[in-house]
């Protein structure tokens, strides 16, 4: 079966270029334009007409892939088309009436690539995200892991699992023979030293953050200017500046690009002990965002009394920035339980120090979230398998100090390995691809 899907966006656009995948490519491309397929991946203006009534419908480029040479690994074609909304329709209306032909499902382009051992799974999760991408952290990521950084690393890994387990293997076999012995003991070391690398690696969250914002929590009493400093950190009238106390009762959250990295900056309701219900609600959400944040903005102000809430959510922590507003009225000196790298004196109402804030903001988002040489950990998924493979190793390990069999080891790893696998695909495709494409759309 012969598969199509329009790859642009719907609407009205300069050009749309409508897609095609199979074995009959070539066939309908000559049915289309009355001439042989071009030379496969040399642009040719054609006419496109109906096949039955040799009706024109436009006139554009097509550019013909042969097999294995494609996307998606099967011969396949591009239509590029005037972007208009009846050419499109007509088209993709003549294409449904062609026999061997049939509409794309959402991804499947990329999901045969997959299939045709063009891409891994790390890599068509990645054409995704090169999709969705929004800022350029973002996009330098996800063309990183399209490039297969991602998926190298993780089969590396199980190769090297590949490697001890073979090792070990002979060591089981040869148990009773003259081998040199000590192959064993030297495995363990090698498995060892590859768990840490992994669980190291889990740990650094920064590549899922990447792809979802850094948070970004304001907190601190009503009233020291908590909405002020989002507007003017974003820029625009986000929140609502008000005088009396406890009037951001619920959570305002502005997206913006710190350093390249998207963040999202919350302003939360004051947080104090007093106030009615529906404040003491919005303290409690306050106080959640501040835990669940990467990083805490907290704002006191000169002649605004901090009310000491000591709350564990709201306490300082490494990372975190510590502001003392209203400078106009005031000075605030610094606590001495703080560096003076993370503490900050503004004006929200003059603009003073906000420069200085704002781009503190934007290196500390950049050095503790930003892009690193090595590539990082961007999904659940892979943290699943990541620490499902983790806990495998480290009882397998375990086994071998208390003197189990060698059996038992050798097991651990070969479930090791294949929950490695199961990131890239390398072991049980079939079964992940519905999860993996799930979020595609058609025509990707
Ligand atoms: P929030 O309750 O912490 O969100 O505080 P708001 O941003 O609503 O500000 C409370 C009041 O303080 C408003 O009347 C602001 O205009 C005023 N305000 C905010 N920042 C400053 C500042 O730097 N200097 C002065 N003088 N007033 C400020």
């Amino acid at each position: 079966m012969t598969i199509f899907a329009l790859s642009t966006s719907p609407g009205r656009g300069a050009i749309a270029i409508i897609r095609l995948s199979g074995d009959q490519t070539a066939p309908i491309l000559e049915k289309l334009t009355g001439k042989p397929a071009p030379e496969a991946r040399q642009a040719s203006l054609r006419i496109i007409t109906e096949p039955e009534t040799g009706d024109p419908i436009d006139s554009g480029l097509v550019l013909y892939f042969q097999a294995p040479h494609s996307y998606t690994g099967e011969d396949m074609a591009e239509l590029h088309i005037h972007g208009g909304v009846a050419i499109v329709d007509r088209l993709l209306d003549v294409l449904s009436g062609l026999e061997g032909l049939r509409p794309a499902e959402p991804g499947e382009f990329t999901r045969l690539a997959v299939l045709n051992g063009r891409m891994d799974l790390t890599q068509a999760e990645a054409v995704a995200d090169m999709i969705d991408a929004e800022t350029m952290a973002q996009q330098k990521q996800a063309f990183r892991q399209m490039q297969g950084a991602l998926g190298v690393l993780y089969e590396s890994w199980r190769q090297k699992l590949a490697t001890s387990l073979a090792h070990l293997e002979a060591d089981i076999e040869f148990a009773d023979e003259d081998l040199p012995g000590g192959i064993g003991q030297a495995v363990l070391g090698e498995v060892a030293a590859l768990s840490d690398e992994i669980a190291a690696h889990i740990h650094d969250d920064r590549g899922r953050t990447l792809r979802h914002g850094v948070e970004i929590a304001i907190i601190g009493a009503p009233n020291v200017g908590k909405s002020s400093l989002l507007n003017h950190i974003a820029g625009r009238e986000a929140a609502i500046v008000s005088a009396r106390a406890g009037t951001t009762r619920d959570i305002v959250e502005v997206s913006l690009t710190l350093g390249g990295v998207p963040a999202l900056l919350a302003d939360t309701a004051g947080i104090r002990a007093a106030g009615d219900e529906i404040e003491r609600e919005g303290v409690r959400r306050a106080l959640n965002k501040a835990s669940e944040a990467d990083i805490r903005l907290h704002v006191t102000a000169f002649g605004v009394a901090g009310d000491e809430t000591t709350s564990d959510e709201a306490r300082f922590q490494e990372g975190d920035l510590y502001i003392a507003n209203k400078q106009d009225l005031g000075e605030t000196s610094r606590p001495n339980t703080l560096n003076e790298t993370d503490f900050f004196c503004v004006s929200a109402e003059t603009g003073a120090g906000m420069s200085h804030l704002v781009a503190a903001l934007n290196t500390r988002v950049q050095t503790s979230f930003g892009l690193t040489e090595r590539p990082a950990l961007t999904r659940t998924r892979h943290r699943i398998a990541l620490q499902a493979a983790d806990i495998a190793l480290k009882r397998g390990l375990e086994r071998a100090e208390t003197g189990a069999e060698l059996e038992l080891v050798a097991e651990d790893l070969r479930l090791a390995m294949r929950e490695i696998g199961r990131i890239t695909g390398a072991v049980d495709v079939e079964s992940l691809l519905d999860i993996v494409f799930r979020d595609f759309c058609i025509g990707k």
